[in-house]
């Protein structure tokens, strides 16, 4: 029997559970550990509450779920309740599938002052995630800055300017909802420090912004390069660049609509300010180099903001003893092998980068190193009873998949009207809708 243990119950995970499960079949025990008594990782707590189809894939990871070769281990914390070396002695194999849930530092001045939040934090406060919480955003000024040209920026834009209406059928959880019915801000500036050409917007999320009930994306039609240079670009970026110059052909200015979410291009954020609190954000001007890398003109400005949301990628957190790479944030490996036995996938191997879908070629790449590393009949080594009776003298319970089941239940049944769920957001409630 072959035994594996993946640690992370998000996208990653539940792909390279699916791929051993097609590559070993019934020859094969997957534990699936995570330290939340929840599953789907950025399904739950990543995917904005409003992308509620993108959400629905974590149906296909409940099938992989129940099967009678995998198990989620929930509530048990690698590094705490059991080390990567232990699990190293009781697995054939150990899979990294920890996601990149830390926010990249700006390395400006002022990132620390109140108000200026990462994006890991922000986007996990309003999907209700355990560790964001209680994170409570200033949404009292009239103005916010959002950094990046990301997807995520986008994410966090949009939810910034949707009405309450405009939530319906999302399970953005209540406390989120209640803050930003509440929210005063007027104007939303898109930060990016370089130009339309460079973005790293998908079309169908870019063009989201131009249907929203009492939001205007502004753009300055000086910022883009003549129509004929779009003709270089690879087909879907042609169309997420249309979708800016039709933001920047929309005449009357956003007169229209009250909230005005402006995209600022070549414009590099150098310095946080306030007295006690972000007031302001300090902005160069950029230029493009030869290598279309952003360099400072020396011309600077501010934009008034009280709340300012970082998002320029994550980070891997590392783990100790596991070879990692300080520089891309992310464990060291060689297409997927961090060790004799232990392997990433996912964003842990990778970096945050791809699709949810992205992160199912790097399952099956995994089961297949596994197969080549590996006796396909294993090594002897314990597995399952192994981890459950280490678990046991240490006096943890896992939370069950069974388990996680009820927590559904409970939360489906928790819905506000027009809500497919109302999450819990604290570990002691998850865990006793778990049990009871
Ligand atoms: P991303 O796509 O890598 O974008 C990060 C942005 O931050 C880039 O525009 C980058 O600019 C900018 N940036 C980096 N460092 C900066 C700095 N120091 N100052 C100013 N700007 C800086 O990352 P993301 O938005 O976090 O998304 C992560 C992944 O999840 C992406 O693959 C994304 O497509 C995916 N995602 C998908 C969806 C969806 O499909 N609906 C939703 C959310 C996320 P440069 O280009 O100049 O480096």
């Amino acid at each position: 029997m072959l035994h594996i243990a993946v640690i992370g119950s998000g996208p990653a995970g539940y792909y390279t559970a699916e791929a051993c499960q097609k590559q070993f079949g019934e020859a094969c025990r997957i534990d699936i550990i995570d330290r939340l008594p929840v599953p789907f990782g950025l399904i739950r707590s990543g995917v904005a509450p409003d992308h509620q189809s993108i959400k629905a894939v974590s149906r296909r990871y409940e099938a992989v779920a129940l099967t009678d070769n995998v198990r989620f281990v929930g509530n048990v914390t690698v590094g705490e309740h059991v080390s990567i070396e232990e699990l190293l002695a009781l697995y054939d194999a150990v899979v990294l599938a920890t996601g990149a849930p830390l926010d990249r530092p700006l390395g400006i001045p002022g990132e620390d002052l109140p108000g200026v939040v990462g994006s890991a934090a922000f986007v996990g406060w309003y999907n209700g995630h355990s560790d964001h919480a209680a994170l409570a955003p200033v949404l009292s000024g009239p103005g916010a800055v959002v950094i990046g040209n990301g997807n995520v920026a986008l994410d966090v834009a949009r939810v910034l300017a949707k009405t309450g209406a405009e939530f319906e059928g999302s399970d953005i959880v209540a406390h989120a909802l209640d803050a930003l019915g509440t929210a005063t801000i007027e104007t939303i500036t898109i930060l990016g420090r370089r130009g339309p050409h460079q973005i790293a917007m998908t079309p169908k999320e870019l063009g989201e912004l131009g249907h929203l009930t009492r939001a205007m994306p502004l753009v300055d039609a000086a910022d883009l390069p003549p129509q004929e240079a779009d003709a270089a670009l690879e087909p879907g970026q042609r169309k997420s660049v249309q979708h800016l110059r039709d933001f920047a052909a929309h005449t009357g200015n956003g007169a229209d609509k009250p909230i005005h979410i402006v995209f600022d291009f070549f414009a590099m954020p150098i310095a946080i300010e306030g007295d006690g609190k972000a007031e302001r954000v300090i902005v160069e001007r950029t230029a493009l180099d030869g290598e279309g890398r952003a360099t400072g003109t020396g011309e600077t400005y501010a934009i008034p903001a009280a709340l300012v949301v970082s998002c320029i990628g994550y980070r891997t957190p590392p783990i100790p003893g596991v070879p990692y790479d300080e520089r891309l944030g992310r464990f060291a490996n060689d297409e997927g092998r961090v060790m004799p036995g232990l392997y990433a996938v996912g964003w842990a191997r990778r970096g945050p980068t791809g699709t949810i879908g992205t992160n199912r070629p790097d399952g099956f790449a995994i089961a297949e190193q596994v197969a080549v590393d590996v006796a396909a009949a294993g090594s002897g080594k314990q597995g399952r009873p192994g981890l459950d009776t280490l678990l046991a003298s240490r006096g943890v319970a896992p939370v069950t998949f069974r388990d996680w089941q009820r927590i559904d239940a409970a939360e489906i049944a928790r819905a506000r009207a027009g809500s497919p769920r109302e999450k819990f957001t604290r570990v002691e409630e998850m865990l006793k809708a778990g049990k009871s």
